[in-house]
C-alpha cells in the first residue's frame, strides 16, 4: 500500500457510481488509494467521519463571474474563493467579462492571472472570450491555458464584452474546430427580446420581456453551426425547457452540443417571485414552476449533464431594491456559496442519489473543462480534494452567514438540507465549518496540453 500523510474513512463515500463505506488515502495532495472502510495503515493522520456526514469530491463551478480586475467591487478573487470554500466548492472557473479588460486577448488573460495569483482559497481555471474581431487572439489565449470559450449573442451588459453574430461565429468557429477548443454560449437571440428602455417592478412584465423564444432560436442557430463546423459546444445556463427535446435530438444525432442548468431555474419559480423582488433577476430568467419540472427531466434523461451557479454579483445598489425596476436592474444571481444545499434540497425530494448530485456537481464540470480525471472524483491519481457534509442537516440561509463580497441574494431566508463541514483541498484543510486556511492555498489551473 503507498505511504500516506492522511486518511479520511466515512461509511458513506460518494464514489462515481455508488456511495459506499472507504477510507480515501492522500499523500502529496493527491489520492494513493481508496480503500475499504477497515483498511487503515497504521502511518498518517486519520480523520473518521461521523455517521451522520458523507464525503463527495469537492464541487467543481465551471461558470462563476469573479469580476477581477477591474470591477473588484462587485466580487473578486479573495472574497469568491472564500465563499466557494464554505460552499465545498474546491474549483472554480473564471468567466471571461465583467472584469476590466476581459479575457479576449493573450494580455488580458495574463493581467487577470496576475490579479488572481496567490489570492484564491481554491483552484482557479479561466474562460478566455470570444468576440468581434478577436479571433487572432485565441490561438495564444488557448495555448496559455484557458479552458476555453465564451460568447454572447445578445449585449451582454458590459460594454468591454460585445456580443457576436452569425458571421461574426462563421470566422471563429473554423479556428475553435481548429483547436479543438469549446465554445460556450449565452444563448439568446435578440429579435424576440422585448422592453428596451421600459420600467417595471412587475416580474411577470420582465419575464414576458425575455420569452423561451430567444433562447430556442439561439439554440437552434448554435446546433446548426456546431453541426456544420464540427464545433464543441456548450449552453450556459439553460432556463427555457421547451429547448431541451432538440438539444436532445441533435446530441442523438452526434452534434457536439451539451448544456447546463443553474440552481437558480432548479429551485424558484416565476409564479412566487413578488413585485420588485430583484434579487431574482438574471437573463435568461427564472421562469415558471412547469418549466422548472422540465428541466429536472432533462437533468434525469441526461439532456443536460451539469448544474454550475453563474455566479454573478453586483454592488447592492445596482440592483435598485429602491425602485424595484425589474427593466433596469442589474441581471444576475450570487449563489456560489450555495449551489451544493439548494440542489440537494430539490434533488432529494425528486428521488435523486448523492452520485447523480456528484455528477452534476463534481465530475461532469470537471470533465467540460478537461480537469478530470484530476479533478470532481474520488478516485486513485485524483487530487484530494473532499466535501465532507451532512445531508440531513437543515439550515435558513442567512445573508451575514454569506462570504462573498456583496449579499443580496434570493435565497436568503431560504430553508435548506445540505450543511458544508469541512473542505480539503490537495489534502489540506482549507475550511473547517467556521475558519479558513490561511494564507489562500489555490492554484491557478491552466488547460493542460
Ligand atoms: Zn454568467
Amino acid at each position: 500500500m503507498p505511504v500516506s500523510d492522511l486518511i479520511i474513512r466515512a461509511r458513506r463515500v460518494v464514489l462515481p457510481n455508488e456511495v459506499a463505506p472507504r477510507s480515501i488515502h492522500i499523500s502529496d495532495g493527491r489520492i494513493v488509494h481508496v480503500g475499504e472502510y477497515n483498511d487503515v495503515a497504521a502511518e498518517g493522520e486519520l480523520v473518521d467521519v461521523g455517521d451522520d456526514s458523507v464525503v463527495m469530491p469537492g464541487l467543481v463551478d465551471t461558470h462563476v463571474h469573479v469580476n477581477s480586475p477591474g470591477r473588484t467591487e462587485w466580487e473578486g478573487f479573495h472574497s469568491a474563493t472564500l465563499a466557494a470554500a464554505a460552499g465545498g466548492v474546491t474549483t472554480l472557473v473564471d468567466m471571461p467579462l465583467n472584469s476590466i479588460p476581459a479575457t479576449t486577448t493573450l494580455a488580458a488573460f495574463k493581467t487577470k492571472l496576475e490579479q488572481a495569483r496567490d489570492d484564491c482559497f481554491i483552484d482557479v481555471g479561466f474562460w478566455g472570450g470570444v468576440v468581434p474581431g478577436n479571433t487572432g487572439e485565441l490561438a495564444p489565449m488557448f495555448a496559455a491555458g484557458v479552458v476555453g470559450f465564451k460568447c454572447f449573442l445578445v449585449p451582454s451588459g458590459v460594454d468591454e464584452f460585445a456580443h457576436v453574430t452569425e458571421d461574426n461565429l462563421r470566422e471563429a468557429l473554423p479556428e475553435l474546430s481548429r483547436l479543438g477548443a469549446l465554445l460556450i454560449v449565452h444563448a439568446e437571440l435578440p429579435g424576440p427580446i422585448k422592453g428596451d428602455g421600459s420600467s417595471s417592478s412587475d416580474y411577470r412584465t420582465f419575464l414576458e420581456s425575455r420569452p423561451r423564444a430567444a433562447e430556442n432560436e439561439a439554440i437552434e442557430l448554435m446546433i446548426r453551426l456546431s453541426r456544420e463546423f464540427e464545433t464543441r459546444v456548450h449552453i450556459v445556463h439553460l432556463s427555457s425547457a421547451e429547448a431541451i427535446p432538440m438539444l436532445r435530438e441533435a446530441q442523438a444525432d452526434g452534434v457536439k452540443i451539451s448544456a447546463e442548468t443553474c440552481p437558480h431555474y432548479l429551485h424558484f419559480a416565476a409564479e412566487t417571485i413578488a413585485a420588485g423582488a430583484t434579487e431574482f433577476k438574471c437573463c435568461p430568467p427564472i421562469r415558471e414552476h412547469e418549466n422548472r419540472e422540465q428541466l429536472w427531466a432533462g437533468l434525469a434523461n441526461g439532456t443536460i449533464d451539469l448544474i454550475v451557479s453563474d455566479h454573478s454579483p453586483c454592488p447592492g445598489e445596482m440592483k435598485l431594491r429602491e425602485s424595484g425596476d425589474f427593466m433596469k436592474a442589474w441581471g444576475g444571481i450570487a449563489s456560489l456559496q450555495l449551489r451544493l444545499p439548494v440542489i440537494w434540497t430539490e434533488a432529494r425530494h425528486r428521488g435523486f442519489s448523492l452520485t447523480d448530485l456528484a455528477r452534476w456537481l463534481c465530475t461532469n464540470p470537471a470533465r467540460q473543462v478537461s480537469f478530470a480525471p484530476r479533478k470532481g472524483s474520488i478516485a486513485t491519481g485524483a487530487d484530494a480534494d473532499l466535501v465532507i457534509w451532512n445531508p440531513d442537516a437543515q439550515f435558513t440561509v442567512a445573508a451575514s452567514s454569506l462570504h462573498h463580497r456583496h449579499k443580496l441574494t434570493p435565497y436568503a431566508g431560504e430553508a435548506l438540507n445540505g450543511l458544508v463541514q469541512k473542505t480539503f483541498l490537495r489534502g489540506r484543510k482549507i475550511y473547517d465549518g467556521s475558519h479558513f486556511a490561511e494564507p489562500p492555498l489555490g492554484h491557478m489551473l491552466l488547460r493542460e496540453h
